[in-house]
């Protein structure tokens, strides 16, 4: 992120700042040095496998608007599984 307003009060004047960390650095070189450690990328990856993407891909096919208020789907289990032992 870069012009960002400079905030006299954070680390650095908030203009080095990881996103997905959510942290201050004093400076750029410290940014980029935490931009390569492990700590950051497992971040990184943990915010991409957040589950709000998951709801997102639902709700483009259209499963969540048909799933609220039935939590953890018992109810249609139970349904599906009475029309197979009528067959
Ligand atoms: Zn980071």
């Amino acid at each position: 992120m870069k012009n960002q307003p400079i905030d006299a009060d954070k680390t650095g004047l908030g203009q080095h700042y990881c996103v997905p960390c959510a942290r201050y650095f004093p400076n750029d070189d410290t940014l980029q040095k935490h931009e390569k450690s492990k700590l950051h990328k497992r971040r990184v990856k943990k915010t991409q496998e957040e589950p709000y993407t998951q709801k997102e891909a639902d709700a483009a096919a259209g499963v969540s608007a048909a799933d609220n208020g039935k939590r953890g789907g018992l109810g249609r289990s139970n349904v599906n599984s009475d029309e197979v032992q009528m067959q």
